[in-house]
């Protein structure tokens, strides 16, 4: 095995989209669901669109997730591959992008709870290697990282290490034993965030929360098997679930003629995500040019999961409503540029 190159199909960020189903309180207001999946790539507005309007009225993904889509699903044709080829060596991140409550959190809980299940599952199947599993989880609030597993260890610093890349300073790491041990912790990070919604204003709305799974894995030593059955080669990979800011932190709106300022309605780190983005997305095309990874904290942390021999996923939630529309645009227009 080793460490496999990711080939050509496996370079391209993988872009779903997935509609929740109307709010109670969007149904409260009358609302209406202006959105369609009109086959399993296709998204489709169904309101009148003026004429010369500049929008499309359909929209191709690699997949579209309606509202009766189970996280199950969404799962399985949205990240399972990455959880896989993580298992045998490649870094893989799966961001959850749109606007705040079109179901990032919502989401990111199932699909990293799956992932676990999948994991321990593979682990329990492949007794010929055995496996460490270590998680750390990270809270980004205006461009300062927080520890989520030691939320009383102050603001983080992140360091350059020549070895290993961007590093954040005394970020605490665990130990998994098992996928119930996992979940705890998934639980705790959680209600740590929570706290952060009741002490700073609007924290989820801001913040990005980073799960990593670090998973190494070699050749097991057990009696009876074949030095080098299960491939010689000690594994090592790092697995991100990214629960991102709310989109509307980097529409254009906002982000045309006003600085960058902390605190302010635009998130650096956000913003810079877009960036990197589409020119990960455009490298595939065009000679790759500068990535500006290192213009903020996100983007540096996740460098060496994102682009280069890793995977990337993408899943962008989105109410229907009509209310949304202009927002759900800005997210569509993010996805189409992901591609
Ligand atoms: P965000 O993290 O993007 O702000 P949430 O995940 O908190 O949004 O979702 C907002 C609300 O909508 C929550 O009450 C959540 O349970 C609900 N919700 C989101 N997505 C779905 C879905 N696919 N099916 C059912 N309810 C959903
Ligand atoms: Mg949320």
């Amino acid at each position: 095995v080793g460490m496999r190159k990711a080939n050509d199909n496996e370079e391209a960020i993988l872009v779903t989209v997935r509609v929740r189903p109307l709010s109670s309180q969007e149904l409260a207001e009358r609302d209406v669901a202006v959105w369609r999946c009109t086959d399993e790539k296709t998204l489709t507005f169904m309101d009148h669109v003026p004429e010369r309007s500049p929008y499309p009225s359909a929209y191709a993904f690699d997949r579209v997730f309606g509202p009766v889509a189970s996280s199950e699903q969404v799962y399985a044709e949205a990240a399972r591959d990455l959880v896989q080829s993580s298992l045998s060596g490649l870094n893989a991140t799966v961001f959850a992008y749109g606007q705040t409550s079109s179901g990032k959190t919502h989401t990111m809980r199932a699909v990293s709870r799956s992932a676990v299940q999948d994991i321990f599952e593979h682990i329990q199947r492949t007794p010929q290697r055995e496996y460490l599993i270590r998680v750390s989880a990270l809270e980004i609030y205006n461009e300062v990282v927080r520890d989520l597993l030691r939320p009383d260890s102050g603001p983080l610093r992140l360091l350059d290490d020549p070895e290993r890349g961007t590093v954040v300073e005394r970020l605490a790491e665990e130990v998994v034993r098992s996928s119930g041990h996992l979940y705890q912790i998934l639980e705790d990070c959680e209600a740590q965030r929570q706290v952060g919604e009741t002490m700073l204003n609007d924290n989820s709305s801001r913040s990005h929360q980073i799960i990593r799974l670090s998973v190494e894995s070699c050749p097991s030593m057990e009696e009876g098997m074949v030095a080098g059955a299960g491939g010689s080669h000690v594994l090592m990979s790092v697995l991100n679930f990214v629960d991102l800011a709310g989109s509307e932190r980097a529409s254009q709106t906002l982000a045309e003629g006003a600085r960058l300022k902390e605190g302010g309605h635009i998130n650096r780190s956000l913003l810079t995500l877009g960036t990197v983005i589409r020119k990960l997305g455009e490298s595939n095309k065009l000679r790759r040019g500068h990535i500006p990874y290192r213009d903020s904290k996100l983007t540096r942390i996740l460098q060496h999961s994102l682009g280069g021999n890793a995977r990337t996923a993408i899943i962008c939630t989105m109410s229907p409503a009509r209310a949304h529309v202009e927002q759900t645009r800005n997210t569509l227009s993010f996805a189409t540029r992901a591609k």
